[in-house]
Order: structure tokens, then sequence, then C-alpha cells
């Protein structure tokens, strides 16, 4: 992708600035960073860049893109409203950020953190660039309640195991309560206009799936029901949290003490995000080196099968056709569908994760990739490779009316529908095996 905004068209600043750099945090309240910036008492322009090194990889219709897309948009209006504006560019940021320091008299940049691999090198060179010219790099705790080294064990050790991290994260959270949810006040804006930027100008097009809005609404029956994918009691908070169009502490203020069981799912999303941060290998390796040894059969034509939703097992192939059709997957059934694809047909972790990636629109690399490795009993706390999910069972215990599978299956009750591309008991015994003489001694 080409840069499409030539920023020295783009309107001049004649004192000094701050910048707010938005990016996966795409809102005005509960943004520390933002509030910080606007506390400073410097003119501030907000800045949002359509990142190439990211673009690049995706489709060109991708839901995603159009999702950020559409609340920059209504960033644009609400910041317009306040006689100001944000300036979208797109492009490298490594190549856009020397321009900027070029065309605008620039003290500081405020940013909220972001943990992923990529992120932490991108802004580390940036940092490093800007310091060249002696402007601030101010990088805040935004996305987390707790971030990396917030919750370490007593010997300062990051936490493998959930448990444990689960109730020190629960014990330092009451002593944070209440919590703050930042307002900022927006008097210091830039009072400046700049061109928008289309879809069709940063090389995408509108995709014909849309990110659902979050419900909150169903959380007192969460804990009971949200194993039965029928029922479909997520709170579809995924996309929200990931580009940031809810802040965190906004959303936990909301849950009340009986919602234990939705807190303790969003303990797992920071939990997966430290694991990631300490341990970055996992984006390419298994957690527990001791699986290396596992020999996967990697059939191509089963993978396909498996992405089509077409295995002959019908969770599975609901779930998958979910995913397809919606880029939303019942938690359960993700389960159930990676589980599957690393025991039962032995194909690589990684070949599903990215599969997953690719499709689902609250795409998290650290809790894609954990709940990938939980599944194929590589992971951290993950289940032992020992426990093999039967599919069969799993629908009888939590679709036993196929209410779930019919929905997604329109030939569910048909000739069409094929038969079980794999026996249950021989593939459970093939995985077992695979595994038992992949282990090697740690
Ligand atoms: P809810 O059930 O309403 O939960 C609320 C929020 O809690 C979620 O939005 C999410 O932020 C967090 N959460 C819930 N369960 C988990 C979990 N197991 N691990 C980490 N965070 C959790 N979640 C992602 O956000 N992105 C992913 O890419 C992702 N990939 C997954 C892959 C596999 C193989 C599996 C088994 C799970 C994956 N999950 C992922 C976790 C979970 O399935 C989704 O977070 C959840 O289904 C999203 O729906 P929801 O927003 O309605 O969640």
């Amino acid at each position: 992708m080409e840069l499409k905004t030539d920023i020295s068209q783009i309107p001049r600043y004649s004192g000094d600035i701050s910048i707010f750099w938005f990016r996966r945090d795409l809102r005005i309240e509960d943004n520390t960073a933002f509030t910080e910036a606007l506390r400073s008492n410097q003119t501030v322009l907000p800045i949002f860049i359509f990142d190439s090194c990211i673009l690049n990889e995706l489709p060109k219709n991708d839901a995603r893109v159009s999702f950020i897309h559409k609340n920059l948009a209504q960033l644009k209006k609400r910041l317009k409203d306040n006689g100001s504006d944000i300036l979208c560019l797109a492009g490298d940021p490594l190549t856009i950020w020397p321009k900027l320091t070029e065309h605008y008299t620039i003290k500081s940049v405020y940013t909220n953190k972001d943990y992923e691999p990529y992120a932490i090198d991108r802004d580390r060179k940036i940092q490093e660039l800007l310091k060249e010219d002696n402007i601030a790099f101010h990088c805040y705790k935004d996305q987390v309640i707790f971030e990396q080294n917030d919750i370490l064990k007593g010997n300062k050790e990051p936490y493998t195991v959930f448990t444990p991290y689960k109730n020190k994260w629960l014990d330092n959270y009451k002593s944070l309560s209440p919590l703050t949810i930042s307002s900022p006040n927006l008097e210091n804006l830039i009072k400046l206009t700049f061109p928008s930027l289309s879809l069709k100008d940063i090389g995408f097009k509108e995709s014909s799936i849309a990110v659902k809005d979050y419900n909150l609404s169903q959380l007192s029956q969460y804990g009971a029901k949200r194993d039965f994918p029928s029922a479909d009691m997520g709170s579809y908070l995924g996309p929200h949290l990931r580009f940031g169009t809810l802040g965190i502490r906004q959303l936990i203020q909301e849950i009340k003490e009986e919602d234990a069981v939705f807190l303790s799912e969003l303990i797992w999303r920071e939990f997966f995000m430290q694991i990631l941060y300490h341990f970055p290998q996992v984006v390419t390796e298994n957690f527990r080196s001791k699986y290396n040894g596992i020999q996967w059969r990697n059939n191509k034509d089963e993978f396909k099968l498996w992405c089509q939703g077409k295995t002959g097992y019908p969770m599975v192939d609901a779930g998958m056709r979910q995913l397809n059709k919606t880029g939303y997957m019942h938690n359960r059934v993700r389960m159930v569908t990676a589980g599957f694809l690393c025991k039962h047909l032995l194909i690589d972790w990684r070949w599903g994760e990215t599969y997953f990636a690719e499709k689902l629109l609250d795409y998290e690399l650290s809790s894609n990739n954990g709940n990938w490795q939980w599944a194929a009993g590589t992971g951290c706390d993950a289940a032992p490779y020992f426990r093999i999910f039967n599919p069969h069972s799993q629908l009888k215990k939590f679709d036993k009316d196929f209410q779930y599978v019919r929905k997604w299956i329109t030939e569910f009750d048909s000739l069409e529908y094929p038969d079980p591309m794999v026996d249950h008991k021989m593939a459970r015994e093939r995985a077992l095996e695979a595994y038992k003489s992949g282990i090697q001694n740690d």
C-alpha cells in the first residue's frame, strides 16, 4: 500500500503541538493517553494510521477494517462537533512519522500501550526516531486493568497457571476500586480539519459482514447458560475490546459481584496477554517445548473439509459454518472445533490458529494463540493431551435438541449431510499414540 496522503498538502499549524495517536482505542471516554494528552496544556492533534504492515496481510473485504473505518468516521464527527478533527493517514508508520515531524513542531506524542510483538518493536523504533528530534513519547496502560508486570509471582516471575494468576488479579483489583474513568476535556484540541480517507483510498472495500453491538443485558444468565451455543449468551465484546470501542474500566465497572464467571473470562484475556508479552516465542512455538516432537499429519484435503464445515461431525461443522458466515463462533464450539483439528485430524494447531485469525472479528493474537495451544495441549495451563473431546458427547451435552447445528447446517436432516470423515475411536487412539511418542523429556 502506498502512502495515500501527501503530508505536505495537509493543513499546517504555526505553534507547538502534541500528537495523540489512536490505535486500538477508538473512543473518547475512558481513554487514558488521550486524556493525558489533553491535560498537558499543549494543543493536541489526534491522528490514526492505517498501518500497511498490518493491512497488507488482510483480504481486501476484511470486516475488521470496515469496522475500524466506521468507528473512525464516528470519532471524526465527534471531534468535528468540537471544532477539531482526526488526521487519518495510511502507510508504514516508520515512513509517516519522519514526515509528521517535518511538517509540525511536535513537542510530545501520547499513545496507549500495545503488547503484541510487532507493536512493541514498532513503538520502540518510533520512540528512537522521535528522540532524535527531542520529542517525548508517552505510552500509557489502557487496554487492560493489569499489564505484564502488575501481576507477578512472589519471585517476580510471570504466572503460567491461570488460577493463582486470577486470585492475585482479584486481590489487586480490590485495592484499585473505585476505578478511575477518564473523561477528557476537549478544549485543547487542534482547530483544523483534514481530508477523509475512504475504504477505497486504502485499498479496501466494505465487508458484507458487520460487527455486532456488544450486549451486556444477559450477564445474569451467563454463568449458567454460556456453554449452550443455541442460548447465545456471549456478550459479543471481543471486537470492541480489540479495537477499544469500549474501555475496559468502563466495562468492568458495570459487572456485578454475581457476574464472577464473566469477570473470570475477562481475566483469561489479560492472562494470555501477559503470557504473550513474557513468552513472545509462543507466536510460532509450542509454549511447552516437550511437545515439539509431535508428528502432525497435516493432510491438506482434511484441513479443507474442516475449514468448510464438512467433517460429518455436526458440532464442528456448525461452528465452522458460523465462523465462515459471521466471523463469530461460540466459545464452547471453538474448543470443540480446535480440539478436533489438533487431535482427531492431527493437524498442527498453527494451521487452525491462522484460519481463525483470518476469519474471527474478535481475533486477538494473545487469546487466539493461548486458546489454540490450550486445545492442542501444548500451551501453558493447557488441558492434558490425553483429554480428547468426543464431539458426539459434546453435542449431546450442549446441543441435545440440535438447535444450534440445525441453524448452521441447512442439510443436517438430509442425506446430503456427510458421514463422519474419521472414526472417533480410531482417531482418539491415533492421537494418543502420536502425542505419547512425540513427547520429549524436559
Ligand atoms: P464472552 O463469552 O461474552 O466473554 C467476554 C470477553 O471475555 C470476550 O470478548 C473476551 O475478551 C474474553 N474472553 C472470553 N473467553 C476467553 C478466553 N477463553 N480467552 C481469552 N479471553 C476470553 N477470544 C478472543 O478475544 N480472540 C480470539 O482470537 C480468540 N480465539 C479463540 C480460539 C479458540 C480455539 C478458542 C477455544 C477460544 C478463543 N477465544 C478468543 C476465546 C473466546 O472463545 C472468545 O473470547 C469468546 O467466544 C468471544 O465471544 P464474546 O465476545 O461473546 O465473549
